[in-house]
C-alpha cells in the first residue's frame, strides 16, 4: 500500500464525516459515534469502516447505515457496500491492508461546486424565472418539471443555479444521486466508453443510476450523433422514471438548429426559461454581496465606483466579478484602503472603453459574427462562389452593415468589393422583406445583434 494511496483513503473519509457532520444535527451524536471511525479497507465495492466499540458498530449498523452508504456513493460516484467493524475483532485479523478501487470511473473531475448556492445567487428581475424555477426543481425533483431548460448568453449565471441545485438536493435529499457535468465532458467521457466496447453498456448503467442529471452547455451535443443518439436513449429513461433532468445553454430549443431534432423536441417539452442581462441595480447588488463575501466593507468604495463597474460590465456577470477582482488587487498592491474613483479608472483602464463603445462595431465585426454563425469563411461570403447559404449570408451581412453603422451605400459597395449599388439595395431589401414574413430571419437578425454588440 502506498502513501498516496493511504492519504487518499483518509481524505475520502473525511469528506464522508464532513457531510454526514451537516446531515446530523447534534453535535453530541456525531463526535460519540463517528468521530474515532476510519476507513479499514476496500476491496472492490466492500468498504469496512472501522469502529472503536461493539455499542457504536451496532448502532451505525441500525441507525445510521442508511445516511452513511448514501453519502460514501455520492461523494465516489461507486455503489459500495459499506460494513461497520468493531476495531478490535478486526486486529484479530492478519491482513490489514487495502486493496484500493474506490475511484470512480466516470466523471472524475465533474464535482459539484460548493460555492455555487442559491444564498449567494442574487435574484432580480432578469433571472427571477430562472431561480425559482431552479428552486422548485431542486425542492421537488422529477416532479415538476422535466426537462428544466435555461438559456442565456455566457456569465449570466447558468452554471451556478445547476450548481445550486445540485447543492441544494444534496443537502435536503441526501439519498438521490446527483450528476453535474458539462455536455463536453459527457461526450468525452461517453467517447472513452465506446472505445473500449466492453464498458459502454457499463457507461449506460452508470449514467441511468443516478437520480438526477444535470447537463450543463447543452449546445455542444450539437453534430455529435452517436453522443445524441446516447443520450436520447438516457433521456427518455431519466424522463420515463420520474429523474429530474436540468439542461443549460447559450441559445433555446429551438434555437439549436444542429441538434437531432428529437432531442429538440425533448428539449422544449419541460419548462424553457431564459436569462436576460441584468440591470445595473442588479449588478450593484451582486458586487456588494461579493464584496461583503469576502469580508470587505462596502464603505471603502466610493458609491459611484460601485456604478461605474455595474454599468461597464453587465453583460457579463463573470467579467463584472473579473473587475472587481483587478480593482481590489490593484488596491491591494497600491496599499489603497479606500477606493476612489481615479483609483478604479486606473486599476480598469485596460478593460473599460471610456470612449464610445458603438466605435467597437466594425463591418469587419459584423462579417466575423455572421460568418462564424453560418460556419463559412469571411472569404466565402464576400467571394465569388455562390451556394444559397453563402448569398443569404451576404444578404444579412449586407443588412447588418446598414442596420448597424453609420456609413453610406458607397461605402457598403467598397466593402464588398466594389460590387453595384443595386445589389447592395437589393441585398437590404431582401432582408428586411424576409423580416416580415418570415419568424426565423427576425430570430436569426436578433441573435446576430446579441453577438455583435457582446
Ligand atoms: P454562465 O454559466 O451563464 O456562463 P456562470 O454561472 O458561470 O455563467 O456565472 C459567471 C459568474 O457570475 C459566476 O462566478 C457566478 O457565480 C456569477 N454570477 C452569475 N449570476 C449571479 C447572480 N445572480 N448572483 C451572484 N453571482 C452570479
Ligand atoms: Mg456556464
Amino acid at each position: 500500500m502506498n502513501a498516496s494511496t493511504l492519504s487518499e483513503i483518509a481524505s475520502l473519509w473525511n469528506r464522508v464525516l464532513n457531510e454526514l457532520s451537516k446531515q446530523i444535527n447534534d453535535s453530541r451524536i456525531f463526535d460519540v459515534f463517528f468521530k474515532d471511525t476510519y476507513i479499514y479497507s476496500i476491496d472492490g465495492k466492500e468498504m469496512i469502516v472501522a469502529c472503536d466499540s461493539s455499542l457504536v458498530t451496532t448502532i451505525l449498523h441500525d441507525k445510521y447505515q442508511d445516511l452513511v452508504t448514501p453519502t460514501v456513493d455520492s461523494l465516489t460516484g461507486t455503489n459500495f457496500d459499506v460494513t461497520f467493524v468493531n476495531n478490535n475483532d478486526l486486529k484479530n485479523k492478519t491482513s490489514t491492508y487495502i486493496i484500493v478501487d474506490n475511484k470512480p470511473r466516470y466523471f472524475e473531475n465533474s464535482e459539484i461546486s460548493p460555492y455555487y448556492t442559491f444564498d449567494n445567487f442574487v435574484v432580480g428581475s432578469s433571472n427571477k424565472e430562472a431561480s425559482q424555477a431552479s428552486l422548485i426543481v431542486a425542492s421537488t425533483p422529477g416532479k415538476l418539471y422535466n426537462p428544466l431548460f435555461i438559456y442565456s448568453q455566457s456569465g449570466l449565471g447558468k452554471t451556478h443555479l445547476l450548481n445550486a441545485i445540485g447543492n441544494y438536493i444534496k443537502e435536503t435529499n441526501p439519498t438521490l444521486k446527483v450528476l453535474y457535468c458539462s455536455s463536453q465532458t459527457f461526450f468525452e467521457e461517453y467517447q472513452q466508453s465506446i472505445h473500449n466496447q466492453k464498458d459502454s453498456d457499463d457507461f449506460r448503467e452508470y449514467i441511468k443510476s443516478f437520480d438526477v442529471l444535470l447537463i450543463d452547455d447543452i449546445q455542444f451535443f450539437q453534430n455529435k450523433k452517436s453522443t445524441e443518439e446516447f443520450f436520447f436513449n438516457i433521456f427518455e429513461h431519466m424522463k420515463a422514471n420520474n429523474k429530474q433532468l436540468v439542461l443549460t445553454s447559450d441559445r433555446s430549443p429551438s434555437e439549436l438548429k444542429e441538434l437531432d431534432p428529437r432531442l429538440q423536441t425533448r428539449f422544449a417539452s419541460g419548462l424553457q426559461i431564459s436569462i436576460l442581462k441584468p440591470t445595473t441595480e442588479m449588478c450593484e447588488d451582486i458586487l456588494k454581496k461579493k464584496i461583503e463575501g469576502s469580508g470587505l466593507a462596502i464603505s471603502m468604495f466610493d458609491d459611484d465606483v460601485l456604478f461605474l463597474l455595474a454599468d461597464k460590465f453587465r453583460n457579463s456577470i463573470r467579467d463584472l466579478e473579473g473587475a472587481l477582482n483587478r480593482l481590489l488587487f490593484y488596491a491591494n498592491m497600491n496599499h489603497a484602503d479606500h477606493i476612489t474613483m481615479d483609483i478604479a479608472v486606473d486599476a480598469l483602464q485596460s478593460l473599460i472603453d471610456f470612449g464610445d463603445s458603438k466605435s467597437k462595431v466594425s463591418a469587419q465585426k459584423i462579417l466575423n459574427v455572421v460568418a462564424s454563425y453560418y460556419n463559412l469563411s469571411v472569404s466565402q461570403i464576400t467571394g465569388k462562389i455562390k451556394t444559397f447559404q453563402i448569398v443569404n449570408s451576404l444578404h444579412i451581412s449586407i443588412y447588418l452593415i446598414h442596420n448597424l453603422l453609420d456609413v453610406s451605400l458607397k461605402q457598403i459597395c467598397e466593402i464588398f468589393s466594389n460590387r453595384d449599388h443595386t445589389t447592395i439595395m437589393h441585398s437590404i431589401e431582401k432582408v428586411e422583406e424576409m423580416l416580415k414574413d418570415d419568424k426565423q430571419t427576425k430570430t436569426v437578425i436578433d441573435e446576430l445583434k446579441k453577438r455583435i454588440s457582446a
